[in-house]
């Protein structure tokens, strides 16, 4: 047998999908040189796989080669019988690839590839594009008592709770091990393969060209999600929202650890919509805390459920009021396992307050205009009632208004009082303080601003726009025109990831790096 050493650390594998064996090698030496350790040829792909290519493929191979030839059935584009599909395996073994994977159902067609001598190790795999199998742990038995030297597992995630069951894999296996959740809801397996001592992760040299659903990119990897610097003792942190893929907070709160040169590593977790569906994912990390799972920042549709998991006696007074949590902290307690906070309200006045140079109490009597009435709006109007700000609500759907209105008119310590009125009622001077909540002037609508033309923005007025994208919009340039002290909404993005990284770990949160990455990321940069 040839086979290498099953060495302890975990291989970055990246799979090639040529149709052609020149390009096949082409991309071989790209990710050999873009870092990987291993690449997979998936010979499934190839239109040739006669003795010429194979020799174009595996004569000094720049890193070693894992070979495969996968059915339609285990999501390949081989139509040949399973003897066939062992033949051209045990042809590529023979010159020089290393490891082979065969299907753990076609086992007893693998010929040569079995056997005592065989030309190469072996990788047992079963593959379920649809979902996570409900027998897993039969999976895993019949593989380790296969003549396989590696056991694979793959299968569709339905949620990120699945990327746990794979880490269950990963340490219940006898055998080096690889379990994966496909999809974006399984990204967490794939990262976090290396804490686990997986034989590997799979990930595609550039966006789009992997050979699984969710793989991510070598470079996502290694540059955004720590890869290098994950051991067993990489403790995770996480935003749950829906969608999640456009979030920020995977570069800044990565980017933050690594230069608090802490061990841990911040992912996507990307949870449909329904309170059952998060409860499921907080079971999985409940249930497992090994996962070391810390941290969990908490977005659009999740925030309500949030606060209901963790249970309003171990929230702060404002988030309970509010009714949303958009922070979570795992304890590792057994009697109060998860506590939670609101960043959003303190991120938000406290980007007020520094751009106005004065405290959270100096809003006690001021004029405040609050347009909208959502999410951000509600947040903001309860801190303000807080600080005792006399506020008026302004929005386009005037029920609403009335109705956040009703709710926090004279409530909390400060006992501001809180009014509504109409979209269209903004004229004049009508606040000291305005505070857009709304997305109007929001990219791509960039030229749209939520105050009318016809209303005048001049100092001593306070213009705080909660956008970020574009940094200067339209009404915070206005704004500008006219003297006023303004203040972005980039200020509370980062404050409220400050707050976060804070709560988490008792440590200044890094506040440069997150501004920078996020000003880089804004600018169409990414890191
Ligand atoms: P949301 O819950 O959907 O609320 C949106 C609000 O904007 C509603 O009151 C809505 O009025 C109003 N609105 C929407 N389109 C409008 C239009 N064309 N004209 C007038 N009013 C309109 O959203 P959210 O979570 O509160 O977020 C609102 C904004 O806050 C976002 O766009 C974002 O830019 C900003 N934000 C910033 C941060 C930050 O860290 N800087 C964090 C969160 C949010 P109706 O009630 O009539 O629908």
């Amino acid at each position: 047998m040839t086979c290498e050493p099953v060495a302890s650390e975990t291989r970055l594998i990246v799979p090639l999908t040529q149709t052609d064996a020149a390009a096949m090698r082409e991309a071989m030496v790209a990710a050999a040189s873009a870092g990987a350790d291993m690449v997979e040829l998936r010979l499934d792909y190839l239109t040739d796989t006669g003795d010429e290519a194979l020799r174009t493929l595996l004569t000094d191979p720049p890193c070693p080669v894992l070979a495969t030839c996968r059915t339609t059935a285990e999501g390949g584009r081989s139509q040949g019988s399973d003897g066939e599909r062992a033949e051209i395996l045990a042809r590529a073994a023979a010159m020089g690839a290393a490891w082979v994977d065969f299907e753990l159902a076609s086992m007893a067609d693998a010929g040569a590839l079995t056997g005592a001598d065989r030309p190469a190790a072996l990788i047992a795999s079963t593959h379920d594009f649809d979902r996570r199998p409900a027998d897993l742990e039969a999976t895993l038995a019949q593989m380790e008592s296969s003549p396989a030297d590696v056991n694979k597992v793959a299968f569709a995630a339905a949620g990120p709770e699945d990327a746990w069951a794979a880490f269950d894999i990963l340490r219940s296996s006898a055998k080096p091990a690889m379990a994966l959740a496909m999809g974006e809801q399984g990204l967490a397996s794939r990262v976090m393969a290396r804490k686990f001592g997986a034989f590997g992760t799979f990930a595609s040299l550039t966006r789009g060209c992997g050979s699984a659903p969710g793989q991510p990119t070598l470079d996502d990897l290694r540059t955004l999600y720590r890869w290098d610097s994950i051991n067993a003792e990489t403790t995770l942190f996480g935003v749950i929202g829906c969608p999640v893929g456009h979030s920020m907070s995977p570069a800044i709160h990565n980017a933050s650890f690594a230069a608090a040169v802490s061990n841990a590593v911040y992912l996507p977790l990307r949870i449909e919509p329904g309170a059952d569906n998060f409860n499921r994912f907080i079971d999985a990390v409940l249930q497992r805390p090994w996962s070391d799972v810390v941290g969990l920042s908490v977005t659009i549709p999740h925030k309500e459920n949030a606060l209901a998991r963790v249970g309003a006696g171990n929230v702060d007074e404002l988030a309970r009021s509010i009714g949303a949590i958009n922070t979570i902290l795992v304890t590792g307690d057994p009697g109060q396992p998860l506590v939670g906070i609101n960043t959003d309200y303190a991120a938000a006045i406290d980007a007020l307050v520094d751009g106005m140079e004065c405290t959270r109490e100096d809003l006690d009597g001021r004029e405040v205009a609050v347009l909208g009435a959502g999410g951000a709006a509600r947040a903001i109007v309860a801190a303000l009632a807080y600080y005792g700000a006399v506020t008026t609500v302004y929005n386009r759907t005037a029920s609403r208004a009335e109705q956040l209105a009703a709710e926090f008119d004279g409530s909390g310590a400060g006992a501001g009082s809180v009014k509504a009125a109409g979209f269209d009622t903004m004229s004049g001077e009508f606040a000291e303080i305005i505070i857009n909540c709304t997305p109007v002037g929001m990219h791509p609508n960039v030229d749209a601003c939520p105050i009318p033309d016809d209303v005048h923005l001049e100092a001593p007025t306070v213009v705080f726009d909660t956008i970020y994208t574009p940094l200067t919009t339209r009404l915070l340039q206005r704004a500008d025109d006219g003297g006023c002290i303004t203040v972005s909404g980039v200020e509370m993005f980062i404050n409220q990831a400050a707050a976060q990284f804070e709560f988490w770990t008792g440590e200044p949160a890094p506040r440069d790096v997150m501004r920078e990455v996020v000003l880089r990321r804004l600018s169409g940069d990414k890191p």
